[in-house]
């Protein structure tokens, strides 16, 4: 099965990523954590691909294959290109495709100063239309309620992630983002610009005050008040803050799914624990 089925039926789709074991966690921890996230019976779990040559790369090819062929459930691999040249991603592709993983989120991948980009694709359009051309997968791209960092304005940003859709995305993972009416207004600017595939809602419940700064240095998340005056009172004590940045991505979820989203990515940060509180206390409302 690929993604493109699961969205279909107008059902809302929960799905979850997990990354790969730091450089000395084991792959076997992730095993575990895949096998509890099983028991949420998402609709697929996407796994990570470290963009800055960390060692770890091809556990995301074993992750994928793992949670295919020995956890029976559906796998994305997310696949960056800033520095790979084209040799380099056809055989990840040939990779995946032996182990019959389908899916794949195609991403640029985040600059890093201190290594030199390869030059075969500029942008992750160039990668969609490379596996596309190529055939034998699905490819989900990445999208920015808020606005990439690098994008000139918002409208700039839609329309490069038109070429994206047009190359050949069916299926788009936000960014996180703690303000849902900035999710809402950026999908009614897509549709308004002709990019029509289903859009999910990337949620990361936020359990720790180092996580937090982490986050919006990285992605430019903006923290509405409500979520400010949470951190000034919990900084400082991390069981309450964890109670809650659970509540509060479960307040989140509510509204999405109440407003009709078409799906939930939950980043769980390889916390099966997290996401059974979260997924408990919500899986009722996914429309069926
Ligand atoms: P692009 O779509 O190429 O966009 C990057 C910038 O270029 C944007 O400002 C865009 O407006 C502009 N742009 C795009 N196309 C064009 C064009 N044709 N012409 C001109 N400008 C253009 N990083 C990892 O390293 N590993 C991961 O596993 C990973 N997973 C992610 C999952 C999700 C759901 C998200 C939202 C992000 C993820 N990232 C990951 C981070 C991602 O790599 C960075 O955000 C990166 O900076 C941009 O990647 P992209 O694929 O969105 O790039």
């Amino acid at each position: 099965m690929n993604l493109q089925e699961l969205f279909t039926d107008g059902r809302q789709r929960l799905s979850f990523e997990i990354f790969p074991p730091k450089r000395d966690g084991s792959i076997e921890s992730v095993f575990d954590t895949v096998e509890q996230l099983a028991e949420l019976s998402p609709a697929f779990i996407s796994v990570t691909y470290g963009a800055n040559g960390s060692g770890a790369r091809g556990n995301t090819v074993k992750i994928a294959d793992a949670i295919k062929n020995k956890f029976g459930m559906l796998p994305v691999a997310h696949l960056t290109c800033i520095n790979h040249d084209r040799e380099e991603i056809d055989l990840i592709l040939d990779n995946l495709s032996e182990r019959g993983v389908e899916n794949v989120l195609a991403l640029r991948g985040d600059r890093n100063p201190e290594v030199e980009p390869k030059t075969d694709f500029s942008h992750a359009s160039d990668l969609v239309a490379h596996i596309k051309k190529r055939g034998g997968f699905f490819i989900s791209g990445a999208c920015y309620p808020e606005t990439h960092p690098e994008a000139r304005d918002a409208v700039a940003d839609v329309l490069n992630l038109k070429k994206k859709v047009d190359a050949g995305a069916g299926h788009l993972i936000s960014q996180l983002f703690f303000d849902n009416s900035s999710f809402y207004s950026f999908v009614e600017r897509c549709r308004i610009a002709g990019i029509n595939v289903p859009i999910e809602a990337g949620i990361m419940p936020v359990t720790n005050a180092g996580q937090i700064k982490r986050m919006v240095t990285l992605c430019g998340a903006s923290l509405p008040a409500k979520f400010s005056r949470i951190i000034s009172r919990y900084g400082d004590d991390p069981e309450a803050l964890e109670d809650a940045g659970i509540a509060y991505a479960t307040d989140q979820i509510v509204d999405l799914l109440t407003n009709g989203v078409q799906g939930i990515h939950l980043y769980t940060m390889n916390k099966p624990e997290l996401a059974k509180k979260i997924v408990r206390s919500v899986e009722k409302l996914f429309r069926k």
